[in-house]
Protein backbone atom coordinates (compact mmCIF):
# COMPACT_ATOMS: atom_id res chain seq x y z
CA UNK A 1 0.00 0.00 0.00
CA UNK A 2 0.89 3.43 -1.05
CA UNK A 3 1.32 5.97 1.77
CA UNK A 4 2.28 9.67 2.19
CA UNK A 5 5.19 10.94 3.38
CA UNK A 6 6.59 14.63 4.18
CA UNK A 7 10.28 15.69 2.21
CA UNK A 8 11.16 17.30 5.13
CA UNK A 9 10.18 15.84 8.69
CA UNK A 10 9.35 12.32 7.05
CA UNK A 11 6.12 12.36 8.88
CA UNK A 12 3.98 9.27 7.34
CA UNK A 13 0.40 9.40 6.73
CA UNK A 14 -2.56 6.89 4.87
CA UNK A 15 -2.52 7.68 0.97
CA UNK A 16 -6.70 8.00 1.40
CA UNK A 17 -6.17 10.93 4.29
CA UNK A 18 -7.21 14.34 2.56
CA UNK A 19 -4.17 16.30 3.16
CA UNK A 20 -2.15 18.50 0.67
CA UNK A 21 1.08 19.28 2.84
CA UNK A 22 2.50 17.54 6.09
CA UNK A 23 0.46 18.54 8.72
CA UNK A 24 3.57 18.89 11.32
CA UNK A 25 5.58 21.16 9.11
CA UNK A 26 3.79 22.24 6.45
CA UNK A 27 6.25 19.94 3.97
CA UNK A 28 5.72 19.18 0.82
CA UNK A 29 4.47 15.40 0.96
CA UNK A 30 5.53 12.03 -1.82
CA UNK A 31 3.58 9.22 -2.64
CA UNK A 32 6.10 6.47 -1.37
CA UNK A 33 5.86 2.78 -2.06
CA UNK A 34 7.22 -0.20 -0.33
CA UNK A 35 10.12 -1.29 -2.20
CA UNK A 36 8.43 -5.21 -3.15
CA UNK A 37 9.58 -8.11 -5.88
CA UNK A 38 8.53 -6.11 -8.19
CA UNK A 39 11.13 -4.68 -10.42
CA UNK A 40 13.42 -4.96 -13.03
CA UNK A 41 12.80 -7.36 -15.99
CA UNK A 42 9.84 -8.93 -14.74
CA UNK A 43 8.76 -4.72 -14.28
CA UNK A 44 9.50 -4.12 -17.75
CA UNK A 45 8.04 -7.19 -19.42
CA UNK A 46 4.65 -6.91 -17.85
CA UNK A 47 4.63 -2.64 -19.00
CA UNK A 48 6.14 -3.61 -22.49
CA UNK A 49 3.04 -6.73 -22.87
CA UNK A 50 0.33 -4.37 -21.86
CA UNK A 51 1.05 -1.97 -24.90
CA UNK A 52 -0.78 -4.24 -26.90
CA UNK A 53 -3.70 -5.17 -24.75
CA UNK A 54 -7.10 -3.32 -25.50
CA UNK A 55 -7.88 -2.73 -21.85
CA UNK A 56 -8.09 1.29 -21.14
CA UNK A 57 -6.51 0.97 -18.03
CA UNK A 58 -3.33 -0.98 -20.06
CA UNK A 59 -3.99 1.84 -23.17
CA UNK A 60 -3.02 4.53 -20.99
CA UNK A 61 -0.17 5.59 -20.80
CA UNK A 62 -0.29 6.56 -17.33
CA UNK A 63 -1.90 3.10 -15.60
CA UNK A 64 -0.25 1.01 -17.77
CA UNK A 65 2.14 1.71 -15.08
CA UNK A 66 0.07 1.05 -12.06
CA UNK A 67 1.96 -0.74 -9.97
CA UNK A 68 4.37 2.23 -9.18
CA UNK A 69 1.03 4.40 -9.08
CA UNK A 70 -1.16 5.36 -6.31
CA UNK A 71 -4.13 2.43 -5.72
CA UNK A 72 -6.87 2.32 -7.47
CA UNK A 73 -10.03 -0.33 -8.87
CA UNK A 74 -9.93 -0.41 -12.52
CA UNK A 75 -13.30 0.51 -12.40
CA UNK A 76 -12.94 3.92 -10.28
CA UNK A 77 -10.16 5.15 -12.95
CA UNK A 78 -11.17 7.93 -14.84
CA UNK A 79 -8.78 8.17 -18.08
CA UNK A 80 -8.88 9.68 -21.15
CA UNK A 81 -6.27 7.29 -22.44
CA UNK A 82 -3.68 10.09 -22.14
CA UNK A 83 -0.24 9.57 -22.29
CA UNK A 84 1.32 7.58 -25.57
CA UNK A 85 2.97 10.91 -26.78
CA UNK A 86 5.38 10.92 -29.46
CA UNK A 87 8.97 11.08 -29.71
CA UNK A 88 10.02 13.07 -32.79
CA UNK A 89 13.35 13.43 -34.30
CA UNK A 90 13.97 16.96 -35.00
CA UNK A 91 16.51 17.59 -37.06
CA UNK A 92 16.53 21.77 -37.44
CA UNK A 93 16.09 22.40 -33.84
CA UNK A 94 19.82 19.97 -33.30
CA UNK A 95 21.17 22.04 -35.98
CA UNK A 96 19.46 25.13 -34.66
CA UNK A 97 20.37 24.17 -30.80
CA UNK A 98 23.72 22.97 -32.19
CA UNK A 99 23.09 19.29 -31.18
CA UNK A 100 24.00 16.65 -33.75
CA UNK A 101 20.61 15.40 -32.88
CA UNK A 102 17.38 16.18 -30.91
CA UNK A 103 14.81 14.41 -30.10
CA UNK A 104 11.13 15.89 -28.79
CA UNK A 105 8.69 14.30 -26.68
CA UNK A 106 5.61 15.85 -27.06
CA UNK A 107 3.25 16.02 -24.39
CA UNK A 108 0.96 18.23 -26.03
CA UNK A 109 -0.23 15.63 -27.99
CA UNK A 110 -2.09 14.17 -24.98
CA UNK A 111 -6.03 14.77 -25.16
CA UNK A 112 -5.81 18.23 -23.24
CA UNK A 113 -3.01 19.34 -25.72
CA UNK A 114 -0.79 19.49 -22.72
CA UNK A 115 0.69 17.47 -19.84
CA UNK A 116 -1.56 18.23 -17.20
CA UNK A 117 -3.48 15.12 -18.28
CA UNK A 118 -1.03 12.77 -17.04
CA UNK A 119 -1.67 14.27 -13.70
CA UNK A 120 -5.58 14.92 -14.17
CA UNK A 121 -6.32 11.19 -14.42
CA UNK A 122 -4.20 10.10 -10.96
CA UNK A 123 -5.84 13.70 -8.92
CA UNK A 124 -9.29 12.85 -10.05
CA UNK A 125 -8.98 8.93 -9.68
CA UNK A 126 -8.04 9.87 -5.88
CA UNK A 127 -10.86 12.69 -5.65
CA UNK A 128 -12.84 10.28 -6.88
CA UNK A 129 -11.69 7.23 -3.86
CA UNK A 130 -11.96 10.15 -1.19
CA UNK A 131 -15.53 10.77 -1.98
CA UNK A 132 -14.92 14.45 -4.02
CA UNK A 133 -17.73 15.99 -5.78
CA UNK A 134 -16.02 19.54 -6.63
CA UNK A 135 -12.22 20.28 -7.24
CA UNK A 136 -10.76 23.18 -7.96
CA UNK A 137 -7.30 24.60 -9.29
CA UNK A 138 -5.67 27.95 -9.67
CA UNK A 139 -4.20 27.87 -13.56
CA UNK A 140 -1.84 29.65 -16.00
CA UNK A 141 -4.69 27.85 -18.18
CA UNK A 142 -3.32 24.38 -19.31
CA UNK A 143 -4.76 23.06 -15.53
CA UNK A 144 -7.73 24.54 -16.04
CA UNK A 145 -8.47 22.77 -19.18
CA UNK A 146 -7.35 19.57 -18.54
CA UNK A 147 -9.14 19.59 -14.99
CA UNK A 148 -12.18 20.74 -16.54
CA UNK A 149 -11.94 17.67 -18.87
CA UNK A 150 -11.52 14.58 -16.50
CA UNK A 151 -13.89 16.15 -13.73
CA UNK A 152 -16.29 16.25 -16.60
CA UNK A 153 -15.98 12.45 -17.10
CA UNK A 154 -15.77 12.35 -13.59
CA UNK A 155 -19.44 14.00 -12.90
CA UNK A 156 -17.62 16.17 -10.60
CA UNK A 157 -18.13 20.27 -10.40
CA UNK A 158 -14.81 22.05 -11.25
CA UNK A 159 -13.73 25.59 -10.39
CA UNK A 160 -10.70 26.98 -12.21
CA UNK A 161 -9.37 30.63 -10.68
CA UNK A 162 -7.47 32.07 -13.27
CA UNK A 163 -5.71 34.89 -13.52
CA UNK A 164 -7.66 38.19 -15.68
CA UNK A 165 -6.38 38.71 -19.07
CA UNK A 166 -3.21 36.08 -18.44
CA UNK A 167 -4.47 33.24 -20.16
CA UNK A 168 -4.00 31.67 -23.94
CA UNK A 169 -7.01 32.13 -25.58
CA UNK A 170 -7.26 27.98 -26.57
CA UNK A 171 -7.22 27.20 -22.89
CA UNK A 172 -10.10 29.33 -21.29
CA UNK A 173 -11.99 27.93 -24.47
CA UNK A 174 -11.25 24.61 -23.38
CA UNK A 175 -12.29 25.03 -19.52
CA UNK A 176 -15.14 26.66 -20.70
CA UNK A 177 -16.30 24.25 -23.33
CA UNK A 178 -15.69 21.06 -20.77
CA UNK A 179 -18.34 23.05 -18.06
CA UNK A 180 -16.03 24.69 -15.41
CA UNK A 181 -16.83 27.20 -13.39
CA UNK A 182 -14.31 30.04 -14.30
CA UNK A 183 -13.27 32.93 -11.73
CA UNK A 184 -11.30 35.68 -13.13
CA UNK A 185 -9.31 36.86 -10.46
CA UNK A 186 -7.79 40.10 -10.20
CA UNK A 187 -3.78 39.39 -9.44
CA UNK A 188 -1.55 37.08 -11.10
CA UNK A 189 -1.63 33.45 -10.76
CA UNK A 190 0.51 33.77 -7.42
CA UNK A 191 -2.47 35.38 -6.12
CA UNK A 192 -4.80 32.90 -7.19
CA UNK A 193 -2.68 29.74 -5.79
CA UNK A 194 -2.96 31.68 -2.39
CA UNK A 195 -7.10 31.71 -2.70
CA UNK A 196 -7.69 28.35 -4.20
CA UNK A 197 -5.37 27.07 -1.60
CA UNK A 198 -7.31 28.65 1.39
CA UNK A 199 -10.55 28.09 0.07
CA UNK A 200 -9.77 24.25 -0.06
CA UNK A 201 -8.71 23.99 3.39
CA UNK A 202 -11.92 25.94 4.35
CA UNK A 203 -14.82 23.76 1.80
CA UNK A 204 -14.81 20.48 0.93
CA UNK A 205 -13.60 21.25 -2.64
CA UNK A 206 -11.04 19.14 -3.53
CA UNK A 207 -7.64 20.82 -4.78
CA UNK A 208 -6.31 19.81 -7.87
CA UNK A 209 -2.78 21.78 -7.86
CA UNK A 210 0.39 20.53 -8.25
CA UNK A 211 0.70 20.59 -4.45
CA UNK A 212 -1.05 17.76 -4.29
CA UNK A 213 1.32 15.02 -4.37
CA UNK A 214 -1.41 12.78 -7.08
CA UNK A 215 -0.98 14.87 -9.29
CA UNK A 216 2.96 14.64 -9.79
CA UNK A 217 2.65 10.57 -9.54
CA UNK A 218 0.83 10.69 -12.92
CA UNK A 219 3.37 12.84 -15.07
CA UNK A 220 6.35 10.64 -13.33
CA UNK A 221 5.25 8.44 -15.81
CA UNK A 222 6.70 10.65 -18.41
CA UNK A 223 10.11 9.12 -17.68
CA UNK A 224 8.65 5.39 -17.69
CA UNK A 225 6.53 5.97 -20.69
CA UNK A 226 9.80 8.00 -22.45
CA UNK A 227 12.28 4.90 -21.63
CA UNK A 228 9.83 2.14 -22.96
CA UNK A 229 10.10 3.91 -25.97
CA UNK A 230 13.36 3.84 -26.02
CA UNK A 231 13.72 0.04 -25.33
CA UNK A 232 14.92 1.05 -21.69
CA UNK A 233 17.87 3.13 -23.24
CA UNK A 234 18.68 6.20 -21.03
CA UNK A 235 19.42 9.47 -22.86
CA UNK A 236 22.22 11.42 -21.52
CA UNK A 237 19.79 14.66 -21.07
CA UNK A 238 16.29 15.06 -20.20
CA UNK A 239 15.86 19.09 -20.68
CA UNK A 240 12.21 20.23 -19.71
CA UNK A 241 10.79 23.40 -18.98
CA UNK A 242 10.44 25.02 -15.23
CA UNK A 243 6.99 26.72 -14.34
CA UNK A 244 5.54 25.58 -11.20
CA UNK A 245 8.56 22.70 -11.10
CA UNK A 246 5.45 20.17 -10.79
CA UNK A 247 6.73 18.57 -14.00
CA UNK A 248 10.38 18.61 -13.26
CA UNK A 249 10.35 17.65 -10.03
CA UNK A 250 7.77 14.57 -11.03
CA UNK A 251 10.14 13.20 -13.93
CA UNK A 252 12.96 12.66 -11.38
CA UNK A 253 11.02 11.26 -8.90
CA UNK A 254 9.75 8.57 -12.29
CA UNK A 255 13.74 7.95 -12.98
CA UNK A 256 14.94 7.70 -9.55
CA UNK A 257 12.03 4.43 -8.54
CA UNK A 258 12.81 3.47 -11.82
CA UNK A 259 17.01 3.06 -10.51
CA UNK A 260 15.75 1.98 -7.28
CA UNK A 261 14.16 -0.60 -8.90
CA UNK A 262 16.94 -1.96 -10.93
CA UNK A 263 15.68 -1.04 -14.20
CA UNK A 264 18.04 1.66 -14.84
CA UNK A 265 21.56 2.14 -13.53
CA UNK A 266 22.29 5.87 -14.14
CA UNK A 267 19.82 9.05 -14.58
CA UNK A 268 20.08 10.93 -17.25
CA UNK A 269 21.05 14.43 -16.68
CA UNK A 270 18.09 16.65 -15.89
CA UNK A 271 18.16 20.31 -17.36
CA UNK A 272 15.20 22.57 -16.02
CA UNK A 273 15.39 25.96 -18.35
CA UNK A 274 13.20 29.05 -17.11
CA UNK A 275 12.08 32.56 -18.42
CA UNK A 276 14.32 34.82 -17.57
CA UNK A 277 11.31 36.81 -15.89
CA UNK A 278 10.12 34.35 -13.91
CA UNK A 279 13.69 32.46 -12.60
CA UNK A 280 13.30 32.16 -8.87
CA UNK A 281 14.84 28.28 -9.43
CA UNK A 282 17.52 29.28 -11.76
CA UNK A 283 18.64 32.31 -9.40
CA UNK A 284 17.92 30.05 -6.29
CA UNK A 285 20.40 27.65 -8.18
CA UNK A 286 23.48 29.65 -8.83
CA UNK A 287 23.42 30.82 -5.28
CA UNK A 288 23.31 27.17 -4.23
CA UNK A 289 27.00 26.85 -6.73
CA UNK A 290 28.32 29.49 -3.89
CA UNK A 291 26.83 28.23 -0.88
CA UNK A 292 25.36 25.84 1.17
CA UNK A 293 23.35 28.26 3.45
CA UNK A 294 21.03 29.95 -0.34
CA UNK A 295 17.68 30.03 0.28
CA UNK A 296 14.66 30.28 -1.75
CA UNK A 297 13.52 33.61 -2.80
CA UNK A 298 9.71 34.22 -4.42
CA UNK A 299 10.07 36.71 -7.26
CA UNK A 300 6.71 39.22 -6.56
CA UNK A 301 6.22 39.96 -10.02
CA UNK A 302 7.04 37.11 -12.77
CA UNK A 303 7.43 38.04 -16.21
CA UNK A 304 6.87 36.17 -19.47
CA UNK A 305 4.65 35.66 -22.28
CA UNK A 306 4.85 32.30 -22.33
CA UNK A 307 1.93 32.38 -19.38
CA UNK A 308 2.39 28.50 -18.59
CA UNK A 309 5.47 29.70 -16.47
CA UNK A 310 5.15 32.84 -15.53
CA UNK A 311 5.29 31.96 -11.81
CA UNK A 312 7.35 33.11 -9.43
CA UNK A 313 6.66 31.22 -6.35
CA UNK A 314 6.49 27.87 -7.88
CA UNK A 315 5.61 25.32 -4.99
CA UNK A 316 7.40 22.50 -6.11
CA UNK A 317 11.14 24.16 -6.19
CA UNK A 318 12.07 21.83 -3.29
CA UNK A 319 11.32 18.87 -5.07
CA UNK A 320 13.26 20.00 -8.05
CA UNK A 321 15.96 20.96 -6.04
CA UNK A 322 15.93 17.15 -4.44
CA UNK A 323 15.59 16.33 -8.38
CA UNK A 324 18.27 18.32 -9.56
CA UNK A 325 20.71 16.48 -6.95
CA UNK A 326 19.37 13.09 -7.77
CA UNK A 327 19.89 13.49 -11.79
CA UNK A 328 23.24 15.80 -11.67
CA UNK A 329 20.76 18.46 -12.85
CA UNK A 330 21.63 21.92 -14.10
CA UNK A 331 19.56 24.94 -14.68
CA UNK A 332 19.38 27.72 -17.01
CA UNK A 333 17.37 30.68 -18.21
CA UNK A 334 16.25 32.03 -21.31
CA UNK A 335 14.85 35.69 -22.58
CA UNK A 336 11.87 36.55 -24.41
CA UNK A 337 13.29 36.81 -27.84
CA UNK A 338 15.53 33.39 -27.44
CA UNK A 339 11.71 31.37 -26.29
CA UNK A 340 9.96 33.37 -29.84
CA UNK A 341 12.94 32.13 -32.42
CA UNK A 342 13.07 28.89 -30.76
CA UNK A 343 9.26 28.30 -31.27
CA UNK A 344 9.92 29.40 -34.58
CA UNK A 345 12.46 26.80 -35.83
CA UNK A 346 10.51 23.95 -33.44
CA UNK A 347 7.58 24.80 -35.80
CA UNK A 348 9.89 24.50 -39.24
CA UNK A 349 10.33 20.74 -38.25
CA UNK A 350 6.43 20.86 -38.77
CA UNK A 351 6.16 19.74 -34.76
CA UNK A 352 5.36 23.35 -33.05
CA UNK A 353 4.51 23.58 -29.78
CA UNK A 354 3.40 26.52 -27.44
CA UNK A 355 5.89 29.06 -26.16
CA UNK A 356 6.67 27.77 -22.58
CA UNK A 357 7.51 24.68 -24.65
CA UNK A 358 10.54 26.27 -26.41
CA UNK A 359 12.48 27.33 -23.66
CA UNK A 360 14.24 23.74 -23.94
CA UNK A 361 15.52 24.37 -27.47
CA UNK A 362 16.25 27.78 -26.30
CA UNK A 363 17.87 26.85 -23.12
CA UNK A 364 19.51 23.66 -25.35
CA UNK A 365 21.51 26.61 -27.70
CA UNK A 366 22.72 28.36 -24.71
CA UNK A 367 23.78 25.45 -22.98
CA UNK A 368 26.11 23.95 -26.38
CA UNK A 369 27.21 27.63 -26.80
CA UNK A 370 28.53 27.62 -23.40
CA UNK A 371 30.03 23.88 -23.78
CA UNK A 372 28.01 22.39 -20.72
CA UNK A 373 26.30 20.36 -23.37
CA UNK A 374 28.28 18.58 -25.72
CA UNK A 375 27.20 18.68 -29.26
CA UNK A 376 26.97 14.94 -29.63
CA UNK A 377 24.83 14.21 -26.57
CA UNK A 378 21.72 11.92 -26.84
CA UNK A 379 19.03 15.31 -25.56
CA UNK A 380 15.35 14.64 -25.36
CA UNK A 381 13.73 17.87 -24.46
CA UNK A 382 10.00 17.88 -23.23
CA UNK A 383 7.73 19.90 -24.85
CA UNK A 384 5.18 20.72 -22.26
CA UNK A 385 1.90 21.90 -25.06
CA UNK A 386 0.40 22.53 -28.06
CA UNK A 387 0.71 24.66 -31.07
CA UNK A 388 -3.05 25.34 -31.02
CA UNK A 389 -2.77 26.85 -27.03
CA UNK A 390 -1.60 30.09 -27.79
CA UNK A 391 -1.99 30.98 -31.61
CA UNK A 392 -2.04 34.96 -31.20
CA UNK A 393 1.73 34.14 -29.83
CA UNK A 394 2.36 32.40 -32.58
CA UNK A 395 0.46 34.55 -35.56
CA UNK A 396 1.85 38.32 -33.98
CA UNK A 397 5.21 36.29 -34.02
CA UNK A 398 5.09 35.99 -37.92
CA UNK A 399 3.28 39.36 -38.24
CA UNK A 400 5.90 41.08 -36.52
CA UNK A 401 3.88 42.23 -33.62
CA UNK A 402 5.04 40.46 -31.07
CA UNK A 403 6.13 42.63 -28.14
CA UNK A 404 5.19 42.85 -24.29
CA UNK A 405 5.86 46.39 -21.78
CA UNK A 406 8.65 45.43 -19.05
CA UNK A 407 8.79 46.23 -15.59
CA UNK A 408 9.98 49.71 -16.15
CA UNK A 409 6.69 50.25 -18.18
CA UNK A 410 9.61 50.69 -21.75
CA UNK A 411 7.41 49.10 -24.84
CA UNK A 412 9.69 45.91 -26.27
CA UNK A 413 8.83 44.70 -29.58
CA UNK A 414 11.01 41.04 -30.34
CA UNK A 415 12.30 40.47 -33.26
CA UNK A 416 10.84 37.93 -35.66
CA UNK A 417 14.21 36.43 -36.83
CA UNK A 418 12.42 33.25 -38.75
CA UNK A 419 8.98 34.73 -39.35
CA UNK A 420 6.81 33.83 -41.67
CA UNK A 421 4.44 36.25 -42.81
CA UNK A 422 1.41 36.51 -44.98
CA UNK A 423 1.24 38.27 -48.60
CA UNK A 424 -1.84 40.61 -49.29
CA UNK A 425 -2.53 39.78 -53.21
CA UNK A 426 -5.44 41.21 -55.02
CA UNK A 427 -7.93 38.60 -56.02
CA UNK A 428 -6.56 38.04 -59.87
CA UNK A 429 -5.10 35.44 -61.28
CA UNK A 430 -1.53 37.41 -62.28
CA UNK A 431 -1.44 38.93 -58.99
CA UNK A 432 -1.39 35.28 -57.40
CA UNK A 433 1.09 34.09 -59.82
CA UNK A 434 3.45 36.66 -59.48
CA UNK A 435 3.55 36.43 -55.55
CA UNK A 436 3.99 32.91 -56.16
CA UNK A 437 7.04 33.50 -58.36
CA UNK A 438 8.27 35.90 -55.97
C1 LIG B 1 2.22 23.66 -16.70
C2 LIG B 1 3.07 23.89 -17.90
C3 LIG B 1 4.45 24.13 -17.78
C4 LIG B 1 5.15 24.24 -16.46
O1 LIG B 1 5.21 23.02 -15.78
P1 LIG B 1 5.51 23.03 -14.20
O2 LIG B 1 5.19 21.66 -13.77
O3 LIG B 1 4.56 24.04 -13.63
O4 LIG B 1 6.92 23.43 -14.04
C5 LIG B 1 5.20 24.29 -18.92
N1 LIG B 1 4.62 24.25 -20.13
C6 LIG B 1 3.30 24.05 -20.28
C7 LIG B 1 2.72 24.05 -21.64
C8 LIG B 1 2.49 23.86 -19.18
O5 LIG B 1 1.18 23.67 -19.35
ZN1 LIG C 1 6.65 17.39 7.68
Amino acid sequence: MPSLRCIDCHSEFPSATRIYTCTNCAGLLDVVYELDEFRGERMMSIWDWRRASPKAADQSGVWRFRELLPDAEESEIITLIEGNTQLWDAPRSAEYGGLERLTFKHLGMNPTGSFKDLGMTTGITQAKRLGATSVACASTGNTSASMAAYAARAGMKSFVFIPAGQIALGKLSQALDYGAQVLQIDGDFDDAMRLVREIANETPIYLLNSVNPFRLEGQKTIAFELLQQRGWQVPDRIVVPGGNLGNSSAIAKGLHELRERGVIETLPKLTIIQAEGANPLYRLWQRAKQTSEARFEALPHAFTLATAIKIGNPVSWPKAMRGLRWANGEVEHVNEQEIADAKAIIGRDGIGCEPASAVTLAGIKKLVAAGTIQPGEDVVAILTGHVLKDPDYTVNYHRGTLHYTDKSGQHIALQSHYANAFTQVPAERSAILNALAG
